[in-house]
């Protein structure tokens, strides 16, 4: 079975739709870039007009290169005190000059949509997350989908990154799975992989995980995006053997990807709620 992230995701844009009919005030989303990345300028493309078809209130703050980080300060400070934006996404990979994690924590953590600032990182750690990062929320939504109950499922996930392995790890543990998180020191990955009910590839290496190391009947949910030799987008699982051994496998493009917008409406939603005590 293939599991469409595109289509979940129509359906979280128009429950949020139906959720705003009648409402004057709309939630507000700021997005920030610094620099001229090309795969970030799409990324903030997306996020900007997905937005504006929820109606939402939406800036992109679009900041050269060279920015000083001290200007980047000020801009998070007056959006955090801006209140027609409930939400501030400061877009990933800063540039060298900047430091990243000092300006993650200076978004005020109630606007904090992308779920990274390390207060909603704590909450998440302790099983209270709110404001969740998008993508692990995202993959978690969608083996909700399944209707296959995930307790005591066996979860491997490779990549423990703050923004994709590490919450995705720590969601599948509090859905009761049994979770591997794997990482570039881990030895014997296939030993691993051949016993997992789920696998969640979140490596950024282009086809790194074959079907033949997977479990019969297992689900896959690949993260990666990926251009493959031929110039083609690509995962981090090879598409067709893995659909062989897989009871249900994402695509790639049209898997974890609309669910991390997907999801970044929601906190978005979530926080303008918040912030209107609905
Ligand atoms: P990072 O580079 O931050 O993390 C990669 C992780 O993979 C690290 O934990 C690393 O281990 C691990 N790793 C690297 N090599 C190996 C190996 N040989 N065996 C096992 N583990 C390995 O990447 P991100 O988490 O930010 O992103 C991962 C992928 O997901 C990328 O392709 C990215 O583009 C994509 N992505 C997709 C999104 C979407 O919406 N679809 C959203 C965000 C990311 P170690 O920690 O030891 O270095």
């Amino acid at each position: 079975m293939l599991i469409s992230g595109k289509k979940i995701a129509k359906e979280v844009f128009a429950q949020i739709k139906q959720e705003l009919e009648g409402e004057d005030q709309k939630p507000g989303l700021a997005v920030v870039l610094v620099g001229e990345d090309p795969a970030s300028k799409i990324y903030v493309s997306r996020k900007h007009k997905r937005a504006m078809s929820l109606g939402y209130h939406q800036e992109t703050h679009l900041l050269s290169e060279d920015t000083p980080q001290e200007e980047l300060l000020t801009l998070i400070d007056r959006l955090n005190q801006d209140e027609k934006i409930h939400g501030i996404l400061v877009q990933l990979p800063l540039p060298n000059h900047i430091d990243s994690s000092l300006v993650l924590k200076r978004i005020k953590p109630e606007k904090d949509v992308d779920g990274f600032h390390p207060y909603n990182a704590g909450l998440l750690s302790q099983g209270q997350g709110h404001l969740i990062p998008c993508t692990a929320k995202g993959i978690a939504v969608m083996l909700e989908s399944l209707d296959i109950p995930l307790s005591g499922l066996h979860a491997v996930v490779i990549g423990r990154s703050n923004i994709v392995g590490r919450p995705v790890a720590q969601l599948l543990e509090q859905h009761n799975c049994t979770v591997t998180l794997c990482h570039s020191r881990t030895q014997n990955l296939n030993d691993h992989l051949s016993r997992a009910d789920i696998v969640v590839a979140a490596v950024g290496k282009a086809n790194f995980v074959h079907g033949s190391a997977l479990k019969e009947d297992c689900i896959v949910i690949d993260v990666g995006i990926n251009r493959s030799e031929n110039g083609s987008l690509c995962g981090d699982v090879d598409f067709d053997s893995a659909r062989e051994k897989a009871k249900a496998i994402t695509p790639v493009p049209g898997g974890v990807g609309p669910m991390t917008i997907a999801m970044l409406m929601k906190n978005t939603l979530e926080s303008w709620k918040r912030f209107h005590n609905h």
